[in-house]
Parts: structure tokens; sequence; C-alpha cells
């Protein structure tokens, strides 16, 4: 029986790191527009947070996602961005233990 591997990534928050599946993603698109990336796919340089509001507001506290994703995020948009966590919060945790783990490649945008 082979070990199966989870893909690690850290929260750039409270800087731990969890598998994938625990973390929502937020993505900076190509068009600059920076949002709330549920499944992951979306095309884009990403960055991870635990999938609770707390991280989410230390995130806000200390600029977290302006370093993550390379642009200086603007306080509405970290307003915006705290909003639909709050919104996708829920439903992100109760389906993430449904989630099968897929095998996708997550090249490091
Ligand atoms: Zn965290």
């Amino acid at each position: 029986m082979k070990p199966r591997k989870i893909p690690l990534r850290k929260c750039v928050a409270c800087q731990e790191m969890k598998p994938k599946k625990e973390l929502i993603r937020i993505v900076r698109t190509p068009d600059e527009r920076i949002l709330i990336d549920l499944k992951g796919k979306q095309a884009g340089r990403g960055a991870y947070l635990c999938g609770k509001v707390s991280c989410f507001k230390l995130a806000k506290k200390t600029k977290a996602l302006d370093r993550a994703l390379k642009q200086p995020v603007g306080m509405d948009i970290y307003d915006q961005l705290e909003q639909d966590f709050i919104a996708v919060e829920d439903r992100f945790n109760a389906e993430k233990d449904r989630m099968d783990d897929e095998d996708d490649d997550d090249s490091e945008g």
C-alpha cells in the first residue's frame, strides 16, 4: 500500500500547513480581480486561508493577501471578501468532508 500524498498549502494568515481541501483559495485573476475561489480552479495567482473567518480577519489585519498576491489589496476589497468569506464558510466546511481529493495540478500561480 502506498501512502497517499496529501497536497499541503500554507495559510497566509496563520502560516499553518494544511491539506488543500481545508483551505479556502483566494485568487487574483488575470484581469486583476480578487475573489474567493471555492473550487480552486480559477486561473491566477492564489493564496490560501484556513476555512475560518478568524484567519481572514488576521489576513486583513496584517495585509497578508497583499503580500501573497503581490498586489495592493484595498480595504474595500478586504471588506467585500470578508463578506463573501462569511457567506461561503458554512458551505465550505460542510462540503470539504465530502470532497474527493482529486489529483489536480495546481500550478503554483
Ligand atoms: Zn489560518
